[in-house]
């Protein structure tokens, strides 16, 4: 497909994903920038290189209105409103959710996760017959697990009865094939990726890690983006290792009670004290794989904790370089908003069902 002139071939790549490629390779993570990895992409043969961080901005966007939407409902005395709001960025989670407490379903966040989110606005950008010149768009997604390449045969991961994203393939898989194409990192030029979809906020970039999610939604609630409203977020309990980490945050007189879970073992305990009312929460997120998807099973094998800490760092130190750090602030978001989604907002960015 890289080699066929009818198609243009469209890829983005997971954070977490570019928390872990290079350990293959021998590489810092100062020489393993994202600049770095982009120029490999090209060097394989695909022509746009779309970032999931530009698409993990679009799900906080589109989530934090629908938390503020269920909670501003909820506080006027709607009963009927779902609540916890459950995250919808895992699809392990998300099965794990409708198999095994289908009373549950509908308090599954609607929106799509970042992959479905950015494969959709990609498609439809390139279903513009100026931009598409006759070609066929292939999109292809590099992510840290396989749960992904179940995702995108889900019935909800099509558009206008077509298939968002084409292929996914996992971190161990984009580095066999950068091995087999006898890419030469010391000679490698650093490029960046296309626009429109290749810029983040810090919010985008920590999604790999468990709490990043929260945290990212937590600062697109909050009014301002200073540095001491950041660090109060980064420490009001969303950080760390810990399975099941529980906290409140004061949102306009009420208090969000927030719990985040990473590993399917925290999050049935999590489930079950919920179901049996033994514990009340606005909000939970949950990641399939402990730590979040710096530790997906299509990530690099045998992390110790020295890797583990590592790629959690990797992505903290993304974050903390950016100028952005809300979603609502990145301009490009903004702009899509603007332009291409305008009255597409629930087709593109939104489940009907699960
Ligand atoms: Fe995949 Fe694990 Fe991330 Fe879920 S937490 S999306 S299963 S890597």
């Amino acid at each position: 497909m890289l080699a066929d002139p009818e198609l243009t071939t469209v890829v983005q790549v997971a954070p977490a994903v570019r928390s872990a490629w290079a350990e293959y390779f021998g590489l810092t993570p100062e020489q393993a920038t994202p600049g770095v990895l982009a120029s490999a992409l090209r060097q394989l043969g695909f022509q746009y290189v779309f970032d999931t961080n530009f698409s993990a901005d679009l799900t906080i966007m589109e989530e934090g209105a629908e938390i503020l939407n269920r909670l501003t409902r909820y506080m006027n005395g709607d009963k009927s409103v779902r609540l916890p709001i459950l995250t919808s960025c895992c699809p392990a989670w998300v099965k794990f959710v409708v198999d095994q407490y289908p009373d549950y379903k509908d308090n599954i966040s609607t929106c799509r996760s970042p992959q479905g989110m950015l494969s959709a606005v990609a498609k439809e950008w390139y279903r513009d017959p100026e931009r598409a010149e006759g070609k066929r768009t292939v999109m292809v997604s590099f992510m840290p697990c396989t749960a992904k390449k179940m995702e995108i045969k889900r019935p909800n991961s099509f558009t206008k009865g077509e298939q968002d994203t084409d292929h996914v393939l996992t971190t161990t898989e984009l580095v066999r094939m950068i091995k087999s194409a006898g890419i030469d990192f010391a000679n490698m030029e650093c490029e960046e990726p296309d626009i429109p979809f290749g810029m983040a906020s810090g919010g985008g970039k920590i999604f790999g890690v468990t709490g990043g999610v929260t945290e990212a939604v937590l600062r697109r609630l909050s009014p301002d983006h200073t540095k001491e409203t950041m660090r109060e977020i980064a420490e009001c309990g969303v950080r760390g290792d810990d399975g099941i980490k529980e906290f409140s945050v004061p949102y306009k007189g009420m208090e969000i009670k927030v719990c985040v879970a990473s590993g399917l073992a925290n999050a049935r305990t999590v489930m079950e004290r919920v179901k049996n009312g033994e514990a009340e929460y606005h909000l939970i997120e949950v990641m399939a794989c402990r730590r979040g998807c710096i530790m997906g099973g299509g990530q690099p094998v045998r992390a110790g904790d020295r890797t583990k800490a590592a790629r959690a760092k990797g992505l903290y130190n993304a974050d903390n370089t950016m100028l952005i750090k809300k979603s609502d602030e990145n301009p490009m978001v903004l702009e899509l908003y603007q332009g291409l989604l305008k009255g597409k907002e629930h087709k593109l960015l939104h489940n009907e069902f699960y």
